[in-house]
């Protein structure tokens, strides 16, 4: 028997059954104690077991043994052991007490089998409870037809329900909105072909309130490989959705109007290209306000910013539908889409044009304030004028151009020839920009007369005779690329620099015949500018009442701080300023006195008609008793026909400008002229 027992891999301890202290004692063990303990048999003969425990084996399970024995009770337990090195190792024990044949107890007899693995992996699921229990994740487990067994602390934190009132129930009921066939199929393919499934859910918390959690659900599979349960770990992101999608609202929202901005035109537009159905026809409307900046000029940007809020709002209320947007675009510009049936044929464009137009012309009141405003719209249609959004935008914005030069407050469709015409602009503005870098401008004069035929003035005017093709480009062409493109500073400096040596050569022959010179409003704004100007004429020879400064008469010309301001300082320095093409635009005759005139020039478009047409005529001669009445001089310009002229002079208008007197020649020729006394011959022009 002892043999066998020495070939047993349990551990075999008998000791006497001496309860009395110091207690039982060894008095056999076989090899496997020797092995698993490291003591040798004569260290262990004789001795206690309680050699073999230690700080950490356990009082309650040693006491409950003890009083087993005392009993002469089998008794079994799980000890903390340790090697006479001091190893911790556990065991399950079990202690048979032995009777001789008397009955008298003799021995215990303890067989003890090595259970440090087990026990490891009880106290890691231990941990792992407690990890999954006490984790702020909300963990979920189902069994495999989807119930719930099992949600950690974390579940009923986040999601206000407590264990007792889900388990059982399938993770779906929080839901906030159903899941769809298509998407409910997708899940549980995955997790049924034993994949994790990682995604978002939104549910409603307890409370009611909307939660959004991204989460991962895997399958778990018994010892069989059969999938029996399903685990769900989520985490609450609401708060980072919210973040984001403050974000995203940021990234496409103006922060000035809380409208749509560009990028989001941009992707509903995209969206209606790339679209597998293409409404028959949509468009793309750029609108941009008609000198907006002179009201931010003139009532600062808090003031300009409800201006753009308020046409956004009216521009919104325009919109038929959801597909419909309208963004805007930066400083005064808006973008619209339009689309649907109401876009469909020319005719009912049209009818939405006029009610945006008319949206943007009625008066808005703003702290008390009427203020008339007026937007050009610029039209693109899709997918007729582009398959891109740049091209539509470009196209539209070509057509926006056109719009503004037809007259403000007008809209205008895109065609082919918009694009022809914006190339040329383009060709225009390079070739002269070089132009005024060699300074190849050059001028021409012409003259103005009295009633008796004298030169009483003169206009210069510039002149480009090799444009890019080679040929004469008018000005009526070029100053308005010149205008747009900032080249017209330059310009401006190189005409004057010419019209003072013009000027200075006058001087120098006694001949007093004041240069009428003119100047774009737009750059009143630019203090540099006219600095420079009065700087030139301070170099020269040429003192500032031998120049008169034609301004042309532009909508709200009045209100612009800085040009009555810049106007002022040049009036108060001795130049003149006469007021060119009156008639055309919008003035407050009220204004007229405040802006230093002693001009106005009738516009040709009224001398035209002259004498015949009646409406002319009464113009006309209301524009002569204006200037009596605020001590101007007036000068009718493009007189054509002695007819024009008799009657101009008859009604009191003091000086004449036009081809039936002379055409413009160019500088030098003007001059030559003139010193070889050409005044006769035009006297006998206005006598004839
Ligand atoms: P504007 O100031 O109204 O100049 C008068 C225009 O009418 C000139 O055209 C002149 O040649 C033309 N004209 C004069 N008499 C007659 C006539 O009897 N019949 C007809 N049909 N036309 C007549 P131009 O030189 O082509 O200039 C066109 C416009 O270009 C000017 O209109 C002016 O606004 C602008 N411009 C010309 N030179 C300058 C300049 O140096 N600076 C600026 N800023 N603008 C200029
Ligand atoms: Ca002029
Ligand atoms: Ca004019």
């Amino acid at each position: 028997m002892q043999a066998s027992l020495e070939h047993l891999s349990d551990l075999v301890v008998v000791t006497d059954a001496d309860l009395a202290p110091p207690g039982p004692r060894i008095v056999y063990v076989n090899q496997a104690v020797i092995e698993r303990t490291g003591y040798d048999r004569e260290r262990l003969i004789g001795a206690s077991p309680r050699l073999f425990q230690g700080k950490d084996t356990c009082r309650e399970a040693l006491n409950r043994i003890g009083n087993a024995l005392r009993r002469g009770e089998r008794v079994r337990e799980e000890l903390l052991n340790y090697t006479s090195s001091g190893d911790a190792y556990w065991i399950g024990i079990s202690i048979v007490p032995l009777f001789d044949d008397r009955g008298q107890l003799t021995h215990f007899v303890s067989t003890q089998s090595d259970i440090t693995s087990r026990k490891r992996i009880e106290s890691d699921l231990l941990l792992f409870r407690q990890a999954i229990d006490q984790s702020p994740s909300s963990v979920i487990i189902t069994d495999n037809s989807g119930h719930i067994t099992y949600v950690n602390n974390g579940f009923e934190i986040n999601s206000g329900y407590s264990r007792d009132d889900v388990l059982g129930r399938t993770p779906g009921f929080r839901a906030w909105a159903p899941k769809s066939e298509i998407e409910k199929r997708a899940f549980w393919d995955r997790l049924d072909s034993g994949l994790p499934w990682r995604g978002e859910f939104v549910n409603r918390h307890k409370q009611g309130h909307r939660v959004v959690k991204r989460a991962v659900v895997s399958p778990v599979r018994d010892l069989e490989g059969n999938i029996s349960h399903f685990l769900s770990v989520e985490q609450d992101i609401t708060a980072e959705k919210e973040a984001l999608s403050q974000l995203e609202y940021l990234a496409y929202h103006d922060p000035v109007t809380q409208m749509p901005n560009r990028r989001l035109l941009q992707q509903r537009v995209e969206a209606l290209l790339h679209a597998s159905f293409i409404a028959p026809s949509a468009a793309l409307l750029l609108i941009d306000l008609d000198d907006f900046k002179r009201i931010n000029d003139a009532h600062g940007h808090g003031f300009g910013d409800r201006v753009l809020q308020k046409i956004g709002s009216r521009l919104q209320k325009q919109l038929l539908s959801e597909s419909e947007l309208v963004a805007r675009l930066g400083g005064d510009e808006f973008g619209v889409l339009l689309c649907g049936r109401t876009t469909d044929a020319e005719s009912d464009l049209i009818w939405r044009l006029e009610a945006l137009s008319q949206q943007l012309a009625r008066p808005l009141n703003i702290d008390g304030e009427t203020l008339l405003l007026a937007g050009s719209i610029g039209v693109a249609r899709i997918p007729q004028h582009g398959r891109s959004f740049v091209t539509l935008q470009r196209n539209a914005d070509l057509a926006l151009y056109k719009a503004k030069a037809d007259g403000k407050g007008g809209y205008a469709t895109f065609t082919a020839e918009l694009n022809v015409a914006a190339q040329r602009r383009v060709r225009l503005e390079e070739s002269l920009r070089l132009t005024i870098l060699r300074d190849e401008l050059s001028l021409a004069v012409q003259s103005q007369f009295g009633p008796a035929g004298d030169i009483r003035g003169a206009e210069v005017l510039v002149r480009w005779l090799r444009g890019p093709e080679g040929v004469p480009v008018s000005p009526a062409e070029f100053i308005p690329v010149a205008e747009a493109s900032g080249l017209i500073k330059p310009l401006t400096l190189t005409v004057f620099r010419q019209a003072l040596e013009i000027a200075a050569q006058l001087k120098a022959a006694g001949l007093r015949i004041p240069l009428s010179i003119n100047l774009s409003s737009d750059l009143f704004r630019d203090s540099a500018l006219i600095d420079a100007l009065v700087d030139l004429v301070a170099d020269s020879v040429v003192t500032p009442d031998a120049l008169m400064l034609e301004i042309t008469e532009s909508l709200f010309i009045d209100t612009h701080p800085d040009l009555l301001r810049n106007m002022s300082r040049l009036a108060e320095l001795g130049f003149a300023f006469s007021l060119d093409d009156f008639g055309t635009g919008y003035s407050n005759l009220a204004y007229l006195k405040r802006l230093h005139l002693s001009e106005l020039k009738i516009d040709k478009s009224f001398v035209d008609g002259l004498p015949q047409d009646e409406d002319n005529r009464a113009i006309v001669l209301s524009i002569i008793s204006i200037a009596r009445q605020l001590r101007l001089r007036v000068v009718a310009e493009g007189v054509e026909t002695s007819a024009q002229a008799d009657f101009l002079v008859a009604h009191g208008c003091e000086l004449l400008q036009g081809y039936l007197l002379h055409k413009p020649s160019p500088a030098e020729e003007w001059l030559g002229q003139l010193m070889d006394g050409i005044e006769k011959n035009c006297r006998k022009g206005v006598d004839h």
